[in-house]
């Protein structure tokens, strides 16, 4: 086999509700994930040792700078596994295209690591040793990091524990999004270490992690006005407070007819839905106008994850 090409989604947060720290460090969590049309590609391709390269998409303004082209790579740590899993050489090289903001809460690390799973699991198939089952997959992808399982399974998901354990969300149509990246990302354990930090500041402790009724309804219902009133970000307040420039943003998304506006994940991307295509592309032209944003993308969820080309 030459190359094996991936395509794989970013993913928002519908909801991410952040329980109490847990005596490992980490937090439980319940996070209800939901795939978009943004997509990164990673080519797997056979080569002497491991190589990883990265760029950004064709038309797309990604910022690849702070993206390692090194053993750190989480798709590069991704195809380590892979060849250890199966017993070969990891001879391969990770042609990595960017479209997924870097550090913009959007899951753009976690996407490539899912696409390289498969992609090294499909270019070393072969009929000599057992092939590895979506559930192997699924089973590594937990190693690799709590978001890299959804990118895998797509579509929209809830997630418990550390965010891995996964269960498929009923959810009927299809929601449309404009995301409004920032100049810079915003640390993932930052994020989560000011969230601790407000929460003691406050002296109000975090309730245990429910996943919401309201959101349920909403989604199953399709109704984009009753799931934009639901949507739950619990590490919003520390990303404003990390980021206050993020409140205008959002503050202007509102204002310009959004029906739900929220921080993605840890941020810095923020996120507007609205209630159909026509209205995207609207927003999206008014937002690039009021200038609040380094980039302007429009998306739709929920779809697959990540697919062999
Ligand atoms: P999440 O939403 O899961 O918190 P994120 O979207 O905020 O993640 P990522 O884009 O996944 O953040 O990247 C976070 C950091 O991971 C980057 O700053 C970079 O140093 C590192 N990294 C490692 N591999 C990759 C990759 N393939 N793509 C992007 N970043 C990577």
């Amino acid at each position: 086999m030459t190359s094996v090409s991936v395509r794989v989604p970013a993913k928002v947060n519908l909801q991410l509700s952040v329980g109490p720290i847990r005596d490992d460090g980490y937090h439980d969590l319940v996070n209800v994930f939901h795939a978009v049309s943004l997509f990164d590609e990673v080519t797997a391709a056979p080569a002497a040792g491991l190589e990883v390269s990265v760029e950004a998409a064709p038309h797309s303004r990604v910022a690849i700078g702070g993206v390692p082209t090194d053993g750190g790579n989480l798709a590069a740590r991704a195809a380590r596994l892979v060849a250890g899993r199966l017993g070969v050489e990891p001879g391969v090289a990770l042609r990595i295209r960017k479209a997924i903001p870097v550090a913009g809460g959007m899951a753009g690390g976690s996407a490539d690591a899912a696409a390289a799973l498969v992609a090294c699991a499909r270019l070393w198939d072969d009929r000599d040793r057992p092939v590895l089952t979506r559930d192997d997959l699924l089973e590594l992808g937990a190693e690799l990091g709590s978001d890299v399982p959804f990118a895998l399974l797509g579509g929209t998901a809830i997630g418990v524990g550390r965010g891995e354990r996964l269960t498929p969300a009923l959810s009927r149509g299809t929601f449309h999004w404009v995301f409004a990246t920032a100049d810079g990302g915003l640390s993932t354990p930052a994020v989560y270490a000011e969230c601790d930090r407000l929460r003691e500041a406050g002296e109000r402790p975090a309730a245990w992690p429910r996943v919401s009724e309201d959101l349920m309804t909403a989604l199953a219902t399709g109704d984009a006005k009753t799931l934009g009133a639901a949507l739950v970000n619990d590490l919003q307040p520390a990303a404003l407070a990390l980021r206050p420039s993020l409140r205008r943003t959002l503050a202007t998304g509102r204002d310009l007819g959004a029906v739900g506006a929220v921080v993605s994940g840890s941020g810095p991307t923020c996120a507007f839905l609205v209630a159909n295509e026509e209205h995207a592309a609207d927003l999206a032209a008014d937002l690039d106008g009021a200038g609040v944003a380094e980039q302007i993308v429009v998306a739709a969820g929920p779809v697959p994850g990540a697919t062999v080309l």
